[in-house]
């Protein structure tokens, strides 16, 4: 599959076979139902797009059945920005509903397979785009990151995910789940065409409130860099084995690259699992009592207002997104707010706190993006042991930190993916790593 680089050196008649080849493809793939729905008619490099960030007259749904038959009315800041770059949106991406979920399951189309096996998630919720990725019919994607939802997809399909600053890159037309979580970012094949995409959506917007007014410069990555990195022993005795082994590895080569690692410790990620839980889906209940019927997409037909929404809400919602709705409105009842919610934010301090210390020390901190590599359908046996599998990729998202995770080795056919985290808005100095970890263990 061609690089994104040298997508964009492609003359327009080429660029335009291209797309012919990566839709017919995409055909031939119609088991992993990678995309929702496809569009061939913009001009520009084609770019997968994840279900919920809007493109100015395509279907947007999240994938819920709530949203069908909404049609967004702008393009957001992260599509204008692709357009003006010399991209153009390509497809709609399958995702768990609302981004809720760690395998694309919960989606309203269905599951989504993974190329490296089809019998394995592909992870999630933007498990679309990364298998769209991974099986070359798409050359890049957008995802977006509220706990893990690009890097980990991008560990279980084997390839590059990265997730900026929060505030980094533009939430405008992003449809919000946690709106102090959530990030859109690059999903490629590799770390030269994540900088790519970076470089392309990345920078202040006036539309987003929670915009960073930080001076953004494009990253321009030197793999020739040496680096402190810090490794986590206590982080990651709670991975399998084959992880531990590709974590040790991954020490190996960059040492051997000429970097210095350093022990940090982090606390136990059960705090985060905690605080995470709680912060999302506490912001998902009131993101989500926006769809009731009257504003957007689906209504349900009733006779009278009250059987309405209740009637709309109750058919369109999944099972996963009316479980979060249900829990984050309790953890914000009067109530319970200061027994949980305040707890959550609390908890979320000292795990920021945590975060700026260790990297006093360090410049980027290793650490494994998954517990496992990816498992069969239906081998986690309940929500909770999903909410679980999240420990190593949350922690990056209440602190508001970059990461970017990237295939490093291989167990049994599968890939196996390890992130390296940053500090906020030096994505300069998360790229330089991770373009040094790549060539460091891709032989
Ligand atoms: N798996 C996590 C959740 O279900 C993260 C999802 C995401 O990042 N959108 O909330």
């Amino acid at each position: 599959m061609i690089t994104l680089k040298k997508a964009l050196e492609l003359p327009k008649e080429e660029l335009a076979e291209l797309k012919k080849d990566l839709a017919a493809k995409a055909a031939e793939h119609k088991e992993l139902n990678a995309y929702i729905a496809l569009d061939e008619s913009g001009e520009g490099v084609p770019i997968a797009i994840k279900d919920n960030i809007q493109v100015d007259g395509w279907e947007v749904t999240c994938a819920s059945k709530i949203l069908q038959g909404y049609y967004a009315p702008y393009d957001a800041t992260v599509i204008k920005k692709l357009k003006s770059a010399g991209f153009a949106p390509f497809g709609r991406t399958n995702m768990d509903e609302f981004a809720m979920g760690s395998t694309t399951e919960t989606s309203c189309y269905g599951k989504t397979l993974n190329p490296k096996d089809p019998s394995r998630v592909p992870g999630g919720s933007s498990g679309g785009s990364a298998a769209a990725v991974a099986a070359g019919i798409a050359i890049a994607a957008l995802g977006s990151d509220t706990g893990g939802s690009i890097r980990q997809p991008a560990a279980f399909c084997g390839i590059v995910g990265m997730k900026p600053t929060y505030g980094r890159v533009s939430r405008f037309g992003l449809a919000a789940y946690g709106s102090s979580l959530d990030q859109i970012g690059p999903m490629t094949k590799n770390v030269e065409d994540a900088v790519i995409l970076y470089n392309a959506i990345a920078g202040y917007d006036p539309k987003d409130s929670t915009s960073a007014q930080v001076a953004f410069t494009p990253v321009e990555p030197n793999p020739e860099r040496k680096l402190r990195i810090g490794v986590v022993p206590n982080f990651i005795k709670d991975a399998s084995a084959a992880i531990q082994k590709a974590y040790d590895k991954a020490i190996e080569a960059l040492k051997n690259a000429g970097h210095e690692i350093v022990e940090v410790t982090l606390m136990d990620a059960k705090y985060d699992i905690a605080s995470y839980y709680i912060t999302a889906m506490a912001e998902a209940s009131t993101n989500l009592s926006r769809y009731d019927g009257v504003r957007y997409g689906r209504r349900a037909q009733a006779d009278n207002l009250k059987e309405m929404y209740r009637k709309t809400r109750s058919e369109g919602f999944g099972e996963e997104v009316k479980r979060r709705i249900l829990l984050g409105t309790f953890v914000l009842s009067s109530g319970y707010y200061d027994a949980y919610y305040i707890k959550a934010q609390r908890a979320r301090h000292l795990i920021k706190d945590e975060y700026s210390k260790v990297f006093e020390e360090v410049d980027l901190i290793l650490s494994p993006v998954a517990p496992n590599v990816a498992y069969k359908f239906g081998e986690l046996a309940s929500p909770m042991e999903m909410y679980l599998s999240d420990a190593y990729t949350i922690g990056v998202n209440l602190a508001g930190l970059p990461a970017i995770s990237l295939p490093v080795d291989e167990y049994e056919g599968l890939p196996i993916g390890l992130q390296l985290i940053g500090k906020a808005f030096d994505e300069q100095t998360l790229f330089d790593g991770a373009m040094s970890l790549e060539r460091a263990t891709r032989s």
